[in-house]
């Protein structure tokens, strides 16, 4: 079986990603957790899901962005689909990456760039997640959140913990204090065992631990996961606390568990879906693999069939 470490250390590959990104067969692979390249794609797929009652969050595709130059056209991507939304009547927010407006150039550049698009969210009377990314970034997106938090209201900018990072239990407990819209995910990078727990339990025993936290604090948080063991202890927590079922909504992924997505939303939960687009879909692609091995599989049997 291909290790999970071993797709995630490929996923930062530059020379395999330029092998499959020409690679027709493998490129249409995506299609499955991508949206398309524009986004008039994109917004054409989050209409589909408007209309079995899911909303979603936009995720314009580009991490890790080396030049300043292309960090400034990451926001005008993101004012775009700001306007976008406004112009179609969508139900949307929006997801950014840090590492997409600059962080691996300068924090203050990804700054500047993450409150750009903050402003225009908050102007429109929408919503931006910071996405959470590997743990060398945690502290200084944390950071760059708060500080963005302190300018703007809890209906205007959010962000990712990861439950597989040993520090989150902590990190949960100060961003409540705040207070601060949190979406809860068990984590998607390579992690060593001193920041991240290693065993699966462990992970899944934290992450339950973490949205009793969220779903008790009274703020509207988003609790992202296709494993339904995870939903069942959401649902069940909810209902023997008497929390609403509009008192926080389930998050999942394009492409994961759509069955699942369309039994939650008849149930009358909210649902939003995460919907990528763009053509910078394999870093994000190829961790979406790792989470489910026989996603490899799947793309070996189709690379034969030609
Ligand atoms: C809306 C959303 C936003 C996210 N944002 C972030 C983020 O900002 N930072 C971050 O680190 N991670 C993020 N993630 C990814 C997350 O951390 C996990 O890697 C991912 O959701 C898989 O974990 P799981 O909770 O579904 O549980 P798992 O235990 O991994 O999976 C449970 C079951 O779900 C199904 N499943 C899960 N993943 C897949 C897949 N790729 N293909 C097919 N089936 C699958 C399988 O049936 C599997 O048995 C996000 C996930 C979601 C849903």
């Amino acid at each position: 079986m291909v290790a999970r470490s071993t797709l995630l250390y490929l996923s930062r590959r530059e020379g395999l990603k330029d092998f499959a990104t020409r690679f027709a067969p493998f490129k249409k692979m995506t299609a499955r957790f991508v949206a398309g390249e524009t986004l008039e794609e994109a917004a054409e797929t989050i209409r589909h899901l408007n209309s079995i009652g899911c909303t979603a969050s936009f995720d314009h595709l580009n991490e890790s962005v080396g030049t300043v130059e292309e960090t400034e056209g990451e926001v005008r991507e993101y004012l775009r689909i700001l306007r976008a939304i406004d112009e179609t009547g969508i139900r949307s927010n929006v997801s950014i990456k840090l590492t997409q407006f600059g962080l691996e150039i300068d924090p203050e550049l990804t700054y500047r760039n993450a409150r750009t698009v903050v402003e225009e969210a908050a102007r429109r009377g929408n919503f931006v997640r910071v996405d959470m990314e590997a743990s060398a970034v945690t502290q200084v997106t944390l950071d760059i959140f708060r500080r963005l938090r302190s300018e703007f209201g809890l209906n205007d900018v959010g962000i990712v913990v990861q439950s597989y990072l040993r520090r989150t239990h902590d990190d949960v407990l100060d961003l409540l204090k705040i207070p601060a819209r949190i979406r809860l995910c068990k984590g998607a990078y390579n992690e060593p065992p001193e920041v991240a727990f290693p065993d699966k339990k462990d992970v899944d025993d934290n992450y339950v631990r973490l949205m009793q936290l969220l779903l008790a604090s009274g703020t509207y948080h988003g609790i992202a996961t296709h494993d339904e063991r995870m939903i069942a202890a959401t649902v069940g927590y909810a209902e023997r606390q008497r929390i609403g079922r509009d008192a926080f909504e389930f998050q999942m992924l394009y492409g994961v568990r759509r069955d699942l997505q369309e039994k939650l939303a008849r149930q009358g939960y909210n649902v939003r879906v995460y919907v990528p687009y763009g053509k910078h879909w394999y870093p994000y692609f190829m961790r979406r693999l790792a989470e489910r091995p026989a996603n490899v599989w799947f793309i070996v049997k189709n690379l034969f069939k030609g």
